[in-house]
């Protein structure tokens, strides 16, 4: 790949033509088919206690591309709001490799080099990078798509660039099968701006994973987001989407930004309390509760019990009861 430098790149496109955060050009019948989830469970909903009945979304980002690019936005907040916060990062990476794999283990050991070497020399290293993939449409990719690893580093001081690159490149060359004028250092000038650029274009589908990835998209190391865990920043990155969602359906209704604001405050308080239930298709009951599905252990159990088409009565019986109300409430629809 080139050598983007997204300020630039922004600063280019003409705003007219600018693709949203949900947008890039259809490639293929398919991509214009997946505009909604399609690794949910298709028998059951979620119901709130308005009476909504929502699809359930099955949240597989390396099967279904609706959900990596709803996963794909909220990455996106995450790093813009810490960005906006003032804990900027200063530099970027490109990091690429000349094998056409999916098996991210083997460039595990080049990514540990590459942040023991940078921390070793700067002790407030910190990073974040995602995982994307050539197109292979590009005319000596032979049709092959390969990975590349775009990373967002703080604690490397503005012009220790080339130091950097001195440091991370041949690292990374002597354990993955990469050449040095492929991979990209340079400064980050512009941290909204580029963070910005570089999550919403290389998070597009045509730069997803192919079939078949099984590996983490996203990674950051513990100290990226400051005082705060990274849970803590995803949570305020999907309040502040939820918001921002209803300031934009406020927006289709009004023009008074009072009104706006006031609305969309309103709608979202009402939303962040609503209560949802497990339901049928048709919107009986299934759960007494909502399923905090926080434990891994407990998503794959469920995963597992909806992908075979299990009965609700199967699936209470499968994963823990701590989290799934037993039998005598599972139909029960009394508060
Ligand atoms: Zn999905």
């Amino acid at each position: 790949m080139g050598s983007p430098s997204g300020s630039d790149a922004i600063c280019a496109a003409d705003p007219a033509g600018l693709l949203g955060k949900h947008e890039e050009l259809p490639i293929n019948e398919r991509q214009r088919a997946s505009e909604s989830c399609t690794c949910g469970p298709a028998h059951l909903r979620l119901r709130s206690e308005h009476g909504e009945l929502v699809k359930v979304r099955g949240k597989c980002v390396n099967k279904c591309s609706y959900c990596a690019k709803l996963a794909a936005v909220e990455n996106c907040e995450m790093l813009m709001a810490d960005a906006l916060d003032g804990d900027r990062p200063t530099l970027i990476m490109i990091l690429g490799t000349r094998t056409a794999t999916l098996n991210m283990r083997e460039f595990e050991a080049g990514r540990q080099a590459v942040v023991q070497k940078l921390r070793r020399r700067w002790p407030a290293f910190e990073y974040a990078y995602q995982v994307e993939f050539t197109t292979g449409y590009g005319p000596h990719s032979g049709g092959l798509r390969r990975p590349h690893w775009n990373w967002f580093c703080k604690g490397v001081p503005v012009g220790c660039e080339e130091e950097a690159r001195g440091l991370a490149v041949p690292e990374w060359c002597r354990l993955v099968d990469a050449e040095p004028h492929a991979q990209y250092v340079d400064r980050i000038d512009n941290a909204v701006g580029l963070t910005k650029y570089v999550t919403q274009h290389f998070m597009k589908a045509s730069q997803a994973p192919p079939a078949g990835f099984t590996g983490q998209r996203f990674n950051c190391s513990k100290g990226y987001f400051g005082s705060i865990t990274r849970a803590t920043a995803r949570a305020r990155a999907k309040d502040s989407l939820a918001l921002g969602r209803e300031l934009w359906k406020a927006a289709q209704r009004s023009s008074d930004a009072h009104e706006i604001e006031l609305t969309a405050q309103l709608a979202h308080r009402r939303n962040v309390a609503t209560r949802w239930v497990l339901a049928s298709e048709t919107g009986a009951r299934l759960s007494a509760a909502a399923i905090p599905l926080r434990a891994p252990r407990e998503r794959l159990a469920l995963q597992r019990a909806i992908r075979d088409r299990r009965s609700a009565r199967r699936l209470a019986q499968l994963v823990s009861p701590d989290w799934m109300p037993h039998r005598e409430t599972l139909f029960s629809d009394r508060a």
